[in-house]
């Protein structure tokens, strides 16, 4: 069954989506479960709709749209991401997933075919994480990773809960979370990086997801007057964290193949004053690596060189870790759904692992599943001025499409 999906259809469709919360900068704003996300999934309902699909909604509001197969006694293989978007979001993050799984159906309908298993177009709530934490919070829950009633007490920052919060847009769905199971899922999504656009490559076959480890680090020592302390008898703890910063940016910068990633993202200084000697200094760290061993390696290297810091500037240092998540693998046959998907297309790709998270990281957990990229320009995304061509949303929808056609019509 080869089946070519409408590249001007799916722009349209894009540039209509993000007339929908619009922000000042031609950027999109539909934070989750509000009257924009209810307004954004109702233009999609109406589309599907019209192609005679059929909806059901789970207790956490994920969207699953079911178009039919000849055999709808079988787990129907399914596509789809998120809707909603940052607060200064862009077009593209999680909405091209949703929107080239409507294109797939809409040239299936064109074409007056049906696959041998039913499709599902799935529309995951809350992806950004944004409005509640954590992110890819209903898609966890789909995974069985969160429980339900703790994800429905979640609460945004005026004190609504994410239950209250799906009542209120109609969203609050009957069906049981972790219903339907799936065959397969795929998911297209913009690469937010800049690894295709800097290699001049069009398509990333993603294999799986980069672990991340995150800690929060204190480093104290004495605060003293920068004048009449000598340099060797003091206890400057922000010495002692840019030590620690250097050391772990030297060993991420010397790994060639560029899979260790260390990062700093928060630096406190407390009281900081220009002629006082910091006396302590809190940081978060965030280490990532392709492969759990050498995230395991990294984090005992990150511990070596905090106590080492420590001694050397006469500091004590404690650190804690706040959060983990694992490498995840994607599943070999779906990853070579999507390699073939991009090699029939003769254009340039990579296999690549994701270095941020995604719904089908959960969602892997329970079905077998792989990830497709697009360039998106500069890397940039959750910005407002996130931007990927017409020509790469359609060579990513048509590969989205093969690989789903792919698995859907596989001999039972
Ligand atoms: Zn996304």
């Amino acid at each position: 069954m080869t089946v070519s999906i409408d590249g001007q259809r799916l722009w349209s469709s894009l540039m209509s989506m993000a007339e929908i919360g619009p922000t000042a900068n031609g950027g999109s704003c539909r934070l989750a479960l509000t009257g924009e996300d209810a307004a954004g999934r109702r233009l999609l309902l109406d589309w599907c709709e019209a192609l005679g699909c059929t909806l059901r909604v789970d207790r956490v509001g994920n969207l699953f749209i079911r178009r039919a197969g000849r055999r709808d006694d079988l787990a129907p293989v399914a596509t789809g991401s998120h809707l909603d978007t940052q607060p200064k979001g862009g077009r593209f993050d999680g909405i091209l997933g949703v929107l080239a799984g409507l294109e797939v159906f809409r040239a299936l309908e064109d074409q007056g075919l049906v696959t041998e298993r039913p499709l599902e177009l799935v529309v995951w709530t809350n992806e950004e994480g944004s409005r509640f934490a954590p992110a890819m919070v209903a898609s966890g829950t789909y995974a069985g990773v969160f429980s339900v009633d703790d994800t429905l007490s979640r609460r945004d920052a005026d004190g609504v809960t994410l239950g209250e919060a799906l009542e209120a847009c109609g969203y609050a769905g009957e069906l049981p979370v972790g219903e339907p199971r799936l065959d397969g899922f795929f998911e297209l999504h913009i690469e937010q990086g800049p690894v295709l656009e800097d290699a001049g490559e069009s398509i990333g076959v993603v294999t799986g997801v980069q672990g991340m480890r995150w800690f929060d680090v204190t480093l104290e020592g004495q605060s003293a007057h920068a004048g009449p302390t000598p340099m060797r008898l003091r206890h400057d703890a922000l010495a002692a964290a840019a030590h620690l910063i250097d050391r772990l940016q030297a060993h991420a910068l010397a790994d060639a193949g560029g899979d260790t990633k260390v990062t700093f993202g928060c630096l406190e200084i407390d009281s900081p004053s220009r002629n006082v000697i910091p006396g302590e200094v809190r940081l978060t760290v965030d280490l990532r690596h392709v492969v759990e061993a050498e995230l395991d390696a990294l984090q005992a290297l990150f511990e070596r060189e905090l106590a080492a810091a420590g001694e050397t500037f006469g500091v004590a240092v404690s650190q804690q870790r706040i959060w983990a998540s694992p490498v995840v693998a994607f599943a070999p046959e779906c990853i070579e759904a999507v390699e073939a998907g991009a090699r029939a297309q003769g254009v340039p790709y990579r296999r690549m692992m994701s270095g941020a998270g995604h719904d089908a990281v959960y969602v892997s957990r329970v079905a077998p599943t792989s990830m497709i990229f697009v360039p998106c320009r500069d890397g940039i995304s959750h910005n407002e001025a996130e931007y990927a061509s017409p020509e790469h949303c359609a060579l990513g929808a048509q590969v989205l499409c093969d690989a789903l056609l792919g698995r859907a019509n596989r001999p039972a």
